[in-house]
């Protein structure tokens, strides 16, 4: 398989909508087969699927519950039972062209959280979304914000066997208690300027895939992120581990194959 897949992106994002074709252009240019388009509430699942349709095989939908929800752009809130409650309907009804659920997760930064039922109402939020990824037989696209352990030890608990960490911030010791789960870990472009670097360091490449998180996490701060730029993370991973361009290239595409088998039948010629 030649080329790249980035495993979370908001391509649904306001940010594109002027010049989305021109961007997936570029990407295909820039060598990617295939990325995947994460939701953060159901007001945008609509725009996420007909994406996939006005792409096929190339944007794969991805539907879930975001820890952090936005009131405003000026102000956001942890996620609730009740906005679950309005994806549920969504992600039934559209539960055959899903190649994952997510973004899902738990994000404590202080100014999301202001006590233990804060971080309560998360937890059930993202219990519910694991159970639901476990009954489709679907692997779930997993947000950590200053939350490494607990979002991992939740998904052990959980049972879940198939996750993607993106942009885990927390240590590579909490890393690597994932990788023995059999979870996998995207790095995303903002990588070069970033703590992370250690956790790319002590990664197997087996449980590494990419991806660029845009429009946020690129290379440079408060410039638009791109899916282009997923070979920015990768040409990254290939100098610190030493490996070939090509190498990442093919082992972080087999790993997304792995972890999201849907994606499969569709790029094959
Ligand atoms: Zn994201």
């Amino acid at each position: 398989m030649l080329g790249y897949i980035d495993c979370h992106c908001h391509i649904s994002a306001r940010d594109f909508d002027e010049d989305l074709d021109d961007v997936i252009e570029n990407a295909k240019k820039a060598g990617l087969l295939a990325l995947l388009a994460v939701a953060e509430h159901a007001g945008e699942f609509e725009k996420i699927i007909g994406l996939s349709q006005r792409f096929p095989g190339f944007i794969f939908p991805a539907l879930g519950v975001h820890p952090v929800q936005e009131v405003s752009p000026e102000q956001q809130r942890g996620a609730s039972l009740q906005d679950l409650a309005a994806a549920l309907p969504l992600i039934e009804n559209y539960k055959d062209q899903l190649v994952a659920i997510g973004e899902v997760g738990l994000d404590f930064t202080p100014r999301f959280v202001s006590g233990e039922s804060d971080k309560d109402d998360q937890r059930k939020v993202l219990i519910q979304q694991a159970q639901i990824a476990k009954q489709l037989d679907l692997p779930l696209n997993v947000h950590s914000r200053s939350a490494g352990r607990p979002t991992i030890q939740l998904l052990k608990e959980q049972g879940v066997e198939k996750a993607l960490l993106h942009a885990f911030d927390g240590r590579p010791a909490v890393a690597m208690e994932g990788v023995r789960a059999g979870y996998l870990f995207s790095i995303p472009p903002s990588v070069v300027r970033s703590e992370q670097q250690k956790l790319v360091k002590q990664l197997p490449l087996e449980n590494i895939c990419l991806e660029t998180d845009s429009p946020a996490l690129g290379p440079e701060k408060q410039v638009r992120n791109e899916p282009q730029n997923v070979r920015i993370s990768a040409e990254f991973i290939s100098r610190v581990k030493g490996v070939s361009l090509q190498s990442v290239m093919e082992v972080t595409t087999q790993n997304a194959l792995r972890l999201f088998p849907r994606i499969k039948p569709a790029l094959l010629p």
